[in-house]
């Protein structure tokens, strides 16, 4: 198969590419504009209300889920409805205590610090982080060796947004300090195909209505990829002299480029074969996995395996990855009688686990 090699050269990565400088334009900036995660989004707006009414900076904030679902999008927005600053780091570039005491110390009362990967900050930078979030004090070791002293700073009330892709990598002291942990979901097809539309106006291309469906079917309940398909989807149509993009213009050219109808690339259909193939089925580890397909764990975890769980065609059972009948379906192979043997199992009542 000689689909992409790496993560980073894939089409629907949910993954922040270079490119991104073309998706500020589409960000939404209220939560008014902020289409999807409905419960979500009007539990965040009780509680800006209240902060607001009572003067206070809001509560910690912390978004879990997969990459490209609005988790920077929406701490912007936080910001902006509050009506205060908004700072942004995140937890690989902290490396030292001085790094985080900067931004601590800069912030303006109420502001928000965004820290996005949070969940990789390191145990000494949290150490400092949690007298921060609980009292707005920064207990810091000046100097080194019999000289070295403490002082404490004291910091403005702000609220600290954090993002993670896996909150279950985070220390629980530091998730337990979240006033507000906020889960993402997928979005619907429906939710996509307005955000697809609305890119498109921002983008000035001409979208018909099941173009726009075309396309949202196809964006792994991720605006990320929704947007960034829709701009490859604009390159076929006007290389193709197409002036509206309709359903058939987006799926020339979305097969050209091998996403097929459920939104999986030549990565998912590779890691779904590789687990068909080569361990009939599973169930097999997810190191295994990752050596076997030359991928970071990381990747596989965060941003392979969410959506096609989340189709059902994968399952994550406590001793591994395992192809369900959806799975084999969707390569086009019968379920090896063994192997439906073991899904019949499963399905009439074995545990099974987030692994
Ligand atoms: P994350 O931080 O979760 O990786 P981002 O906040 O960077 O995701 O969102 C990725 C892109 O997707 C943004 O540039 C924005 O254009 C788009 N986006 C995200 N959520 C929405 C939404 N609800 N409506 C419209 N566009 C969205």
């Amino acid at each position: 198969m000689n689909g992409p090699t790496s993560d980073d050269d894939r089409l629907v990565t949910s993954k922040r590419a270079e490119e991104d400088a073309a998706e500020l334009a589409l960000r939404p900036q209220t939560l008014g504009d902020f289409i999807g995660q409905k419960q979500l989004r009007e539990n965040l707006k009780i509680y800006i209300t209240a902060a607001k009414s009572r003067k206070e900076a809001l509560d910690h904030v912390l978004f879990h889920g997969p990459p490209g679902l609005g988790k920077t999008t929406l701490a912007q927005i936080v910001a902006r409805e509050m009506g205060v600053g908004f700072r942004a780091t995140s937890g690989p570039v902290i490396q030292k205590a001085g790094d985080l005491a900067a931004q601590l110390t800069n912030l303006q009362p109420h502001d928000v610090l965004f820290i996005d990967e949070i969940h990789r900050l390191s145990p000494s930078i949290e150490e400092i982080l949690y007298p921060a979030m609980e009292d707005f004090q920064l207990d810091l070791m000046i100097g080194e060796g019999p000289a070295a002293r403490s002082v404490r700073i004291e910091l403005q009330p702000f609220t600290l947004v954090g993002a993670t892709t896996r909150s279950g990598l985070m220390t629980r002291p530091l998730r337990e300090r979240f006033g507000i942990p906020l889960r993402m979901v997928f979005y619907e097809p429906a939710e996509l195909e307005t955000i697809v539309h609305r890119a498109a106006r921002v983008l000035k291309m001409e979208m018909a209505k099941d173009g726009g469906a075309e396309i949202a079917k196809r964006s792994r309940g991720t605006p990320r990829v929704a947007n960034r398909l829709l701009r490859r989807v604009r390159d076929f149509a006007a290389v193709g002299g197409h002036s509206v993009v309709d359903a058939k213009v987006a799926d020339e050219a979305l097969s050209r480029l091998e996403v097929d109808g459920r939104g999986l690339d030549a990565m998912d259909r590779h890691y779904l074969a590789c687990i068909a193939e080569n361990y009939g089925g599973g169930p097999v580890g997810v190191e295994t996995l990752a050596a076997a397909l030359s991928e970071q764990r990381d990747v596989i975890e965060d941003v392979i395996e969410p959506y096609l769980m989340q189709l059902g065609l994968l399952m994550r059972t406590p001793r591994g990855r395992l192809l369900s009948e959806s799975g084999y379906r969707h390569l086009g192979v019968v379920v090896p009688r063994e192997q439906k043997r073991q899904l019949d199992l499963l399905a009439a009542g074995e545990p099974e686990d987030e692994a």
